[in-house]
Parts: structure tokens; C-alpha cells; sequence
């Protein structure tokens, strides 16, 4: 590389340190009496892949629901890509976020969940085009164009006629990944994609993810069980216990040496 190139990038990742692509602020989240997410501050880097572990019911899904407006924080703020996600500035008043304002930042978000959710009556490739076009109002031909490429990315080009029952759950969930990369979001969600798989199919799912990690652009926000394949795709691994984050940093400091009991306890589960 490049002095100048070099630089440059030096500068983008400083940049990108400094105006976080998703940033949670002070975010707690209740439903009714029960609080489970307490105080949160999380910030991700352009580009930055990050997995959150954890034991069930500690909140990770909770933090990536908020992110799809699926969910509301009870209190704090959530950006993605500098824009607010439940209100909007009317001028200088802060007000609440109209539909149009929500539809605009999701936009921005994939989400890929253990349910794939495919439409069994239509064929893989217009599984994938079918939102852009919809969607994003892009061409039937410019949808297809992407949709051929994604689908040579999770390795499925030769699916593209067949139908979802036709596909092992694995192709299926690969697939899932192809029309969520269709829509171009900036950032990625992943939760527990391969939870629902037989064992011999998680491999290649988790394949298909780690490759598109390796291009480096996507910002990925993974939750997973899949210890070793949190060390080998996030830059940083996050340990929620009970709708904190306990513990986080580089997955070698986090993952090798543990520092709570906790996460002590709960890696000794996958060994
Ligand atoms: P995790 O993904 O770590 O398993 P979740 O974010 O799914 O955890 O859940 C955190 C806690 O919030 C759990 O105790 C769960 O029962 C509770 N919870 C999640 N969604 C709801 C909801 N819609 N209503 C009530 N409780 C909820």
C-alpha cells in the first residue's frame, strides 16, 4: 500500500472511530416492570463486525430489535449512520419520528433471523428481487443483475430456478443472506442464523458469513452461540448478563482470557 493510501485509510478509520455508524446512548429498555437492558452504550465502527454472546434472555435481541424499530428503548437514543431512530429534528425541537423518517433508517439495516422466511410459491431468484423492486423501486433488470451476484456469493447460482422446498435449510438460510444483501443496507444484523440448522448445516452458513465479513465493507452486528466462530469473523466480542455489557474487546482478550466468572462459566459451557 501506498504512503498516501495508507494515510488515507489511517484517516477513514479515525473518522470512523470518532462518527460510529450505529451508536446507542444510555439505552434501557422495560417491558412492564421487568428492565432488560440497563444503561447500554454501544458504538460500532463503519465496517466494524462485532458479535454479542451471552446467556438466553440477557437482551441481545432486544439491542438488535431496537435497531429495526421493532422495539422502542424506554429511554436513551440510537443512531445509525448519524440519523436519529425514534425522533427526527423539526428545526431545533427534537420530535417524534414519522413513519417516513422510520422507513428511511431501516432502510439502512438487514436483518437476518434463525427463521429464513422465504415465499415457497416463488422461486430463489425472485425471492431476491422481489423487495428491491418493491422497495428500493429499482428495475426488474437491475434487481436481477444483483440478486445473480449475491447469489454467486453464498454459492447458489445454480439454484436460481428452483423453488425453497427444493433447497436443504442451509441453502435456504443462504439464500436468506443473498436477498438481504440485495438491499445494499449498511448495516447487517444477524441473529442466531443457524440455530434452527441441523448440525452438518451449520458450517456453510457460517462459511457464506465469514466471506462476506472478509469484503470488509459491511458494518455486522452478529449474536451467536458459535464461540469460535465469534473469534474468528468480529472484530470485538460483547458479553451481555442480564441486559448489561459485562464484558467486551478484541475476542482474543475477551474469549482466551475471561475475566469474570461469569463469562468464565458461561465459555466453559462450549468446551
Ligand atoms: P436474548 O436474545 O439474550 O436471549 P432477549 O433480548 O430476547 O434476550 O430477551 C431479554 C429479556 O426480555 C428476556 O427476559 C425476555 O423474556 C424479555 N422480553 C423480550 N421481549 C419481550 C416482550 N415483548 N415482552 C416481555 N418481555 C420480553
Amino acid at each position: 500500500m501506498s504512503e498516501q493510501a495508507a494515510k488515507k485509510l489511517e484517516h477513514e478509520n479515525e473518522t470512523a472511530i470518532l462518527k460510529p455508524i450505529v451508536s446507542y446512548k444510555n439505552v434501557s429498555k422495560s417491558f412492564g416492570e421487568t428492565t432488560v437492558l440497563k444503561n447500554l452504550d454501544l458504538d460500532v465502527a463503519k465496517g466494524e463486525k462485532i458479535a454479542l454472546i451471552g446467556p438466553s434472555g440477557s437482551g441481545k435481541t432486544t439491542i438488535i430489535r431496537m435497531l429495526m424499530t421493532l422495539e422502542e428503548p424506554t429511554s436513551g437514543t440510537i443512531e445509525v449512520d448519524g440519523e436519529m431512530l425514534w425522533h427526527k429534528y423539526d428545526g431545533d425541537q427534537l420530535v417524534p419520528a414519522d413513519e417516513k423518517h422510520l422507513r428511511k433508517v431501516r432502510g439502512n439495516i438487514g436483518m437476518v433471523f434463525q427463521q429464513y422466511n422465504l415465499f415457497p410459491h416463488m422461486t430463489i431468484l425472485k425471492n431476491c428481487t422481489v423487495a428491491p423492486i418493491n422497495v428500493l423501486g429499482i428495475s426488474k433488470e437491475e434487481a436481477t443483475e444483483r440478486a445473480k451476484e449475491m447469489l454467486e456469493k453464498v454459492g447458489l447460482a445454480d439454484k436460481m430456478e428452483n423453488y425453497p422446498s427444493q433447497l436443504s435449510g442451509g441453502q435456504q438460510q443462504r439464500v436468506a443472506i443473498a436477498r438481504s444483501l440485495v438491499m445494499q443496507p449498511k448495516v447487517m444484523l444477524f441473529d442466531e442464523v443457524t440455530a434452527a440448522l441441523d448440525p452438518e448445516l451449520v458450517g456453510e452458513v457460517l462459511e457464506v458469513i465469514k466471506d462476506i465479513a472478509a469484503d470488509g465493507e459491511t458494518t455486522m452486528i452478529l449474536i451467536t452461540h458459535e464461540i469460535d466462530f465469534a473469534r474468528d469473523v468480529a472484530d470485538r466480542v460483547f458479553f451481555l448478563d442480564a441486559g448489561k455489557i459485562a464484558e467486551y474487546g478484541k475476542p482474543e482478550d475477551v474469549l482466551e482470557n475471561p475475566e469474570s466468572e461469569r463469562l468464565q462459566s458461561f465459555l466453559s459451557r462450549f468446551n
